[in-house]
């Protein structure tokens, strides 16, 4: 995976910091180069570059630095700080907060995104997340779109261990609505609602998505989006489905596959104000870690 490498080529580029007997305006020109190639070749986009390399010069003015500032950590922490800052969206200068459900309550959260992106498999792997934490989950098979999808989810449930919910009825609105009435009246506390996707984000599944979220009133929606795709793909999927049904949080699915690049992935979303809460890393039930920038940002360097 391309963020390994992206991890490895920033380490490299802060030990020349560390490597030269002093740090000079060429020394952290050719670093702050560095680090926006790594971060060009793992798809992050131009603007975001330009706006880390930005931030970083201003941070570090080697002229106004007081002497007995260590230049080196004051360069480390800028970087580190600022590509946490990159994938991390913020309102009004606050960090914005990733979901929690609430215990003894009912929450619904409902999964959207295109077919293809891992939405049914993080159904399962979101189910088992809450499960392990101690909450009553359950599931909703509301993809009547995509054959196989119910009895996919339905299976993903016996393993999860929860209950599933799914019917012969082709209207989605209906499956979730008749879903959610039961859960709620057996005490449920947290229910997945798994909806159709599209090869692409036409007006069906646009009027589809709208429809399911009346009928399923959802405290939250999670988009689930492919990291193999581009990050000005995933800027454009993700602004769409925003301004359709109003995106609270984001998985990014596939980071574990040689066709993701990641950047692109982890930092296109930022804009939309909605936080990335999982990340999906595999195809198994286990494969998915719940996404913090700071402590993704120092794994990454190691
Ligand atoms: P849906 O159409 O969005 O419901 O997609 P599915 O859940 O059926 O997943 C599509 C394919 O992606 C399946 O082969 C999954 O096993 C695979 N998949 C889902 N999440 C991940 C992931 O995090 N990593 C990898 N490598 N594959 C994944």
């Amino acid at each position: 995976m391309v963020l390994a490498a992206l991890g490895q080529q920033v380490g490299a580029a802060l030990k020349k910091i560390v490597d030269s007997n002093s740090v000079t305006a060429e020394v952290l020109d050719e670093v702050i180069k560095d680090l926006s190639k790594a971060l060009i070749i793992a798809d992050v986009p131009i603007a975001v570059v330009n706006k880390f390399r930005d931030r970083v010069r201003k941070r570090v003015n080697l002229k106004e630095i007081a002497p007995s500032v260590d230049v080196r950590v004051m360069i480390q922490q800028a970087v580190f700080e600022e590509l946490v800052a990159m994938m991390t969206p913020t309102v009004d200068g606050e960090k914005v907060p990733t979901f929690k459900p609430k215990r003894n309550k009912f929450n619904v959260i409902m999964m959207v995104g295109l077919q293809g992106s891992g939405k049914t498999t993080t159904c399962g792997k979101i189910a088992r997340h809450y499960k392990k934490k101690g909450f009553r989950v359950a599931l909703i098979g509301a993809d009547t779109f995509r054959a196989g999808a119910r009895d996919q989810l339905a299976q993903l449930a016996s393993t999860v261990p929860a209950p599933c919910f799914t019917s012969d009825v082709d209207d989605p609105a209906q499956v979730a609505r008749e879903g959610v009435a039961r859960f709620r009246e057996a005490g449920y506390e947290v229910v997945i609602v798994d909806t159709s996707g599209r090869t692409q984000q036409d007006e069906a599944l646009m009027a589809e998505m709208a429809a399911v979220k009346e009928a399923a009133n959802p405290d939250h929606i999670m988009f689930i989006m492919d990291g193999t795709n581009s990050g000005k793909i995933i800027a454009l999927q993700s602004e769409q489905f925003h301004s359709i049904v109003g995106v609270g949080s984001h998985v990014i699915t596939k980071l574990d596959s040689d066709d993701t690049k990641g950047g692109g992935a982890l930092t296109s979303v930022v804009s939309t104000g909605a936080p990335i809460a999982f990340i999906g890393v595999g195809e198994t039930m286990n494969d998915m870690q719940e996404f913090n920038p700071e402590s993704f940002v120092s794994r990454m360097l190691g």
